[in-house]
């Protein structure tokens, strides 16, 4: 666990290899920002116990989407949770109360990634809550603000807690491997759409951040230069699978020239879960 500012821990990363990046609000109501994947939720509430919480603490568990790294472990994470919610967009909540159509959608873009982060269950929609845009929940010592920030999926949020500025971007913003410097987008197939991502990320930039946590993987404490990067690097793809696609050629085509503009995504090339989410990103891109 890490302290980031007043109340607002990084717990740890879930996963082996790393899947997300988990984040805690300790305020006189407590928050969890995403539940993790199915997968992990025994190692999730091991972690909230480490930093010193009760799972029957937590009062809310935000999920920024419903792509399954980040609430599909919310339906189990609720029965450790007694007194917890989950807060969602209004997009998103059908789909943790009849997952069917989630899971089997997930399970055709995963491929082998579906089994190590894990199915999805049904939540009681007693249980959840809807967030809109705009919208701010006050926990007594923290105020979260919550953003809609479409592109990477339509129903995507933000949360922004005002007094700190610290922004929790979820998938608004790409997939960072600190070990090789590496930024892809986060854009994975059917709902991806670059537009909207490239205006969510202006968007996040005007919300003036002071540190963003972001599920994939960790802090970033320059928010204006990271999200440059960002912005320069979805915009740099989208040139990069156009161009071929005019071309007509193919997939190993497209990752050759990302390469060869990202020397660093050679070695995420030939990882076996990065790899695979690499070339899922760029099939976001394929449309
Ligand atoms: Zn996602």
């Amino acid at each position: 666990m890490k302290k980031i500012t007043k109340g607002i821990y990084y717990l740890e990363d879930l996963g082996t290899p790393s899947i997300i990046s988990m984040y805690l609000i300790d305020s006189k109501k407590k928050v969890l920002i995403e539940s993790g994947p199915s997968a992990t939720v025994s190692q999730l509430i091991q972690a909230i116990v480490s930093a010193g919480f009760r799972p029957s603490e937590i009062d809310h568990i935000v999920v920024t989407h419903i792509h399954l790294d980040h609430a599909g472990g919310a339906s189990l994470l609720l029965q450790a949770m007694p007194n917890a919610d989950v807060l969602v967009s209004k997009k998103g909540a059908p789909h943790l109360i009849e997952p069917s159509r989630l899971r089997a959608s997930a399970k055709s873009a995963l491929g082998p990634i579906f089994e190590i982060w894990g199915g999805i269950e049904a939540t009681n929609s007693s249980r959840i809550h809807t967030v809109e845009d705009g919208v701010s929940l006050d926990l007594g010592d923290h105020v979260l603000q919550f953003l809609s920030t479409p592109g990477h999926a339509p129903h995507h949020i933000s949360i922004l807690e005002e007094s700190s500025r610290v922004l929790f971007t979820g998938d608004a913003v790409g997939i960072y491997y600190n070990d090789l410097d590496a930024l892809i987008p986060a854009s994975p197939p059917p709902s991806f759409d670059v537009e909207l991502a490239l205006q969510s990320l202006n968007r996040l930039s005007e919300t003036n951040p002071q540190v963003l946590l972001t599920p994939h993987y960790g802090i970033q404490d320059n928010p204006s230069i990271f999200l440059k990067r960002n912005l320069e690097t979805y915009a740099r793809w989208k040139e990069i699978v156009n161009s071929n696609l005019e071309k007509g050629s193919d997939l190993d085509f497209i990752i050759e020239d990302l390469c060869q503009a990202y020397p660093s995504y050679r070695t995420l090339v030939n990882d076996v879960y990065r790899g695979t989410l690499f070339r899922m990103d760029i099939k976001g891109y394929l449309k």
